[in-house]
């Protein structure tokens, strides 16, 4: 296997290209790599020698399947601990908060961490109040994959999609309405309206998808 041969396999879009990476390969026999915070290049040149110096069939076709899912795939059992993670660079901030999931009556004791380019707090994972509203604005002004959808079971939660954040390693995923801030009666409303706006908007993107996906 070449690293062009992989690189067709992998067809990794922009942003993980851009992603850092973890890789741990483990075998019943040895472990073969334990690497943390390298390159996209730098992981697939050691996947793709670990492939071409192995004579393990299993860890072969383990390799092989991780290479379609490359940075999104982890596989564990029988004596194999093999881990490709990607995620994008984070950074705890300054400014402290009190999350309103917590429990206890502890102030100001939660952190905000910075996730590439969204803001999400550090106790409970929600996105920050602004990274959510940026995520409505984007959905309003139809940008390509942007979305956001209510969790109606749950009452608090929303679901944010965003095209370049495929899981919270790469961003917010979720707002928990525990970050609201306070507002004023009309701040509310105008809050109320473009937050269903969006909703609106991403779900006739959605049914437009799935009509898509008939034909
Ligand atoms: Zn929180």
């Amino acid at each position: 296997m070449t690293t062009q041969q992989a690189l067709e396999i992998i067809k990794a879009p922009e942003h993980v290209k851009a992603a850092r990476f973890d890789v741990a390969i483990v075998t019943p026999k040895k472990k073969l790599i334990d690497v943390k915070d390298i390159s996209f290049d730098a992981a697939v040149a050691i996947v793709v020698d670990v492939m071409n110096n192995c004579n393990d069939e299993f860890l072969l076709d383990q390799l092989s399947s991780h290479l379609k899912s490359f940075g999104f795939m982890g596989y564990g059992g029988n004596g194999y601990d093999i881990n490709i993670n990607a995620y994008v660079s984070r950074e705890i901030l300054k400014e402290k908060h009190t999350c309103g999931r917590r429990m206890d009556s502890q102030q100001n004791k939660d952190e905000w961490r910075k996730v590439g380019n969204d803001i999400c707090c550090n106790y409970c994972g929600s996105a920050s109040w602004e990274t959510f509203m940026t995520a409505v604005d984007n959905v309003i002004a139809r940008k390509e994959g942007w979305g956001i959808e209510y969790v109606a079971s749950k009452g608090y939660k929303f679901y944010i999609t965003n095209p370049t954040v495929p899981n919270a390693g790469f961003g917010a995923i979720k707002f928990y309405t525990h970050h609201l801030p306070t507002l004023s009666e009309d701040e509310m409303k105008a809050v109320d309206k473009k937050i269903n706006e969006a909703m609106k908007i991403s779900n006739e993107n959605f049914q437009a998808k799935l009509k898509n996906m008939q034909l």
